[in-house]
């Protein structure tokens, strides 16, 4: 087995750890706010707020590709890290608001721009679960990379049930898809996560496509309705559509894509169709980093110097 050199950070106290990303993340949000640049985009409120200092989720810039870090006091989740060579990018992005450990890892699926950063972050951060929809992917180099540095660092990839709930923090986190047979598709066997937090709540949705997404709700009864919806494939035509926007009814879209990327991601129907509904649309090739902050009744917008 090839020996792979790996800096792994030492291992803080989590009370400790949780603290410091705590203190980071609200130094963001008061430097936003003093310079003015605090958007006041709000979402809500619509309940009372939860104790604490709630989730903070980002839809971290990696160009063409996907990659979403969500923290809830203190416990820390990554959605895929973008191509290969973006993996460094998000460690730095990590490393800039405190986090030097992962207690979950998902991998939404095969394609490059999804796990093509992972194994780097695998090998540079302590990281506990990993999720992904298989454990082997013959045909895809970046899932070897993903999964041959996992089996050398002992960690064990795991396909995570349908409607399992996982906690983070004072939030949950469900997988609520794919529902139906992926049929040779990979965007469409996309891991499909919902996270809630008090009465707020993200729905992540890989590449998957518009059918096979609304099936979850249709064939699988999940919940599709959301505050923030992350637009599927990059904001492309063929995951969002009015019925999409039906089920889901989001407040905020955000689509994760590359400045004038060859795609043509967000497509203009879908730009078109968040304008005809009022869905704020938020665009990594535009807004760079984009976090939003949930006290568990109310989503706002930190917009951070770098991003502004
Ligand atoms: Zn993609």
């Amino acid at each position: 087995m090839a020996q792979r050199r790996r800096r792994r950070p030492a291992r803080a106290p989590k009370s400790a750890l949780g603290t410091l990303i705590v203190i980071i993340l609200a130094a963001l949000v008061w430097a936003g706010s003093e310079l003015g640049l605090f958007d006041n985009v709000t979402l809500g409120p619509k309940a009372t707020p939860l104790p604490g200092d709630g989730l903070y989720v980002t839809f971290i810039d990696v160009g063409q590709g996907d990659s979403t870090l969500a923290v809830c006091e203190g416990e820390t989740l990554l959605i895929d890290a973008g191509v290969p060579e973006a993996g460094p990018e998000v460690a730095e992005y990590l490393e800039s608001v405190g986090v030097t450990e992962l207690d979950y890892v998902v991998c939404t699926h095969a394609h490059e721009d999804h796990v093509g950063g992972l194994d780097y972050i695998l090998e540079n951060f302590g990281v506990g679960t990993i999720f992904a929809p298989y454990t082997e992917f013959d045909s895809s180099g970046s899932f070897t990379h993903f999964e041959d540095t996992a089996a050398e660092l002992g960690l064990e990839i795991t396909v995570p049930p349908l409607g399992a709930e996982f906690t983070l923090g004072g939030a949950v986190f469900e997988f609520v898809g794919p529902v139906t047979d992926w049929d040779g598709d990979v965007n469409d066997s996309s891991l499909v996560l919902r996270l809630d937090y008090g009465d707020d709540s993200f729905l992540f949705t890989g590449d998957i496509s518009d059918g096979p997404l609304a099936d979850c709700a249709y064939i699988g009864g999940y919940d599709l309705d959301c505050d923030v919806l992350k637009l599927g494939h990059h904001g492309s035509s063929t995951s969002t559509d009015a019925e999409i926007l039906d089920l889901t009814t989001p407040e905020a879209a955000v689509a994760s894509c590359g400045l004038d990327n060859s795609y043509g991601h967000p497509h203009d129907e879908v730009v078109e169709l968040c304008a005809e509904r009022g869905i704020l649309l938020l665009r990594t090739d535009r807004d760079g980093d984009i976090t939003l902050h949930s006290n568990g009744a109310e989503i706002t917008r930190i917009t951070t110097p770098s991003a502004a």
